[in-house]
């Protein structure tokens, strides 16, 4: 089931982690060249820090020797080795323990400055964006981020933008159009999810993954939850209150609108109510025969008139009969119609004109995609809709139909078709399908 969905989702987790671990691999190279290749201000810099003015006059007789160290970064690393830790601080101070010399700390603080106003402009810019990238570690420390300790902290830090993720979200609609995911429902995940991960820091290898598995379930949740009766909640209360709940059934023909009526007539009968069912379909030929015989199998009573009668009658005894036999539930099966057939879309209105069903569900077929979802929309429009039933989910691998028919027409689904046995229907839960989509 939706197996297509799920790989969708998961190439594009799989799409980002990998942009953004490269992206972060050429941040660490680049910081380890910059390191390696243009660390000799620094050096420069860090030594000047922490040289006497007596020191310096030494220094200042072996001119000739210090430029030919200065010529070679490698071998003035390996002068200074000791104090290495003084011109790491440009990486480290913000992340420095309180208990390490602050009277150093401000010292060179005082010292960079000089030092600023006697470096080459190059040099002044080299120092300022290091003063920058500590100013960075010091907010990520101030919202108490952990930080990784070492040279190369902030290039782990790598902080998702949207050029990073444009491209992949952009393919990712393009395939979500091309499996019958409705357009408006496209667009909502995508924006969703760019929103959840521009800005969001990586700190460890791995957070990218889940942090775009995290964004896809919170949006894909968001389009699934849809506010709705409880269908049990409601049965319930019939009990109570000796008043049958009266549920319509619309939707075309061929979408397993009768065998979804035997299937909700068994489900409820199981759970220790006692349905009766309105054979108010009298228009199409053997329509009468048809859930006359699923009724039988599953044990529950039919109300059925001869082919042709009008089918807001029927149902009208139908309601009679629960209420003189104290049944909790009436089940309308209607003729499968065309969204766009008036006369029968008329028909329906005078059922509900004459029993005034609870609830009007459309019965479609996650297989037929955008139509099942464009047939919903019509029905929506005609007859008004409170919920959906998506018959044959067990064989659709898309999942367009069962991610988008909720939110297009702001109706929940209330159960899934997983089969062509009575038992295979199941109550729909938006978490079980975020899940399916998008597990581990
Ligand atoms: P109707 O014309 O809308 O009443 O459709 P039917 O109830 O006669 O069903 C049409 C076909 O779809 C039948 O062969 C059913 O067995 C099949 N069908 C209905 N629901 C499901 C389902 O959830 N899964 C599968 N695989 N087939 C189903």
């Amino acid at each position: 089931m939706f197996e297509s969905l799920k790989k969708k989702f998961s190439g594009t987790i799989g799409k980002i982690s990998e942009q953004l671990s490269s992206e972060e691999e050429e941040a660490i190279k680049e910081k380890e060249s910059k390191a390696e290749t243009t660390s000799i201000p620094d050096l420069e810099v860090g030594k000047k820090e922490v040289t006497s003015p007596k020191t310096e006059k030494k220094e200042d007789k072996t001119s000739g020797k210090d430029e030919e160290k200065v010529a070679s970064g490698k071998e003035k690393v390996e002068e200074i080795d000791g104090e290495k830790k003084s011109r790491f601080s440009f990486f480290r101070r913000k992340s420095d323990t309180e208990d390490e010399d602050t009277e150093d700390a401000d010292k060179q603080d005082k010292d960079d400055s000089k030092l600023k106003t006697e470096l080459s402009p190059d040099e002044a810019a080299a120092v300022s964006s290091k003063d920058q990238e500590s100013d960075m570690d010091k907010e990520s420390e101030k919202e108490g981020e952990e930080e990784p300790s070492g040279l190369f902290t902030f290039a782990t830090h790598k902080t998702i933008s949207e050029k990073d993720i444009d491209d992949i979200l952009f393919e990712l609609e393009l395939a979500l159009l091309e499996g019958d995911v409705a357009m408006e429902v496209a667009e909502q995940i995508i924006n969703s999810v760019k929103e959840d991960l521009v800005g969001r820091k990586l700190k460890r290898r791995g957070d990218v993954a889940q942090f775009t598995r995290e964004a896809l379930k919170k949006a894909i949740s968001d389009i699934l939850v849809v506010d709705g009766p409880n269908l049990n909640e409601l049965v319930q209360q019939a009990k109570k209150t000796g008043e049958p709940l009266k549920i319509m059934f619309v939707g075309v023909n061929g979408t397993g609108k009768t065998t979804t009526i035997s299937k909700i007539a068994d489900h409820y009968v199981k759970a220790g109510y006692t349905p009766v069912i309105a054979a108010s379909d009298t228009f199409r030929a053997g329509a009468i025969e048809q859930i006359s015989h699923h009724a039988e199998n599953v044990g529950v009573k039919i109300i059925r008139h001869q082919k042709g009668a009008d089918p807001a009658a029927v149902a009208y005894d139908a309601v009679e009969h629960a209420r003189a036999q104290n049944k909790e539930l009436v089940l309308i099966d209607t003729a499968g119609r065309m969204q766009t057939n008036v006369n029968l879309m008329d028909e329906m209105k005078k059922i509900q004109r004459v029993v005034k069903p609870d609830l009007a569900i459309f019965v479609g077929d996650a297989l037929t995609g955008n139509d099942a979802v464009e047939q919903a929309r019509k029905f929506d429009e005609a007859v008004g809709v409170d919920g959906i039933i998506l018959t044959k989910a067990d064989a659709d691998a898309k999942g367009g139909a069962a991610l988008s028919i909720g939110h297009v027409i702001n109706k929940p689904i209330l159960f899934l078709g997983v089969g062509q046995g009575y038992g295979d229907i199941m109550e729909f839960h938006p978490e079980w399908m975020v899940e399916q989509v998008l597990g581990d």
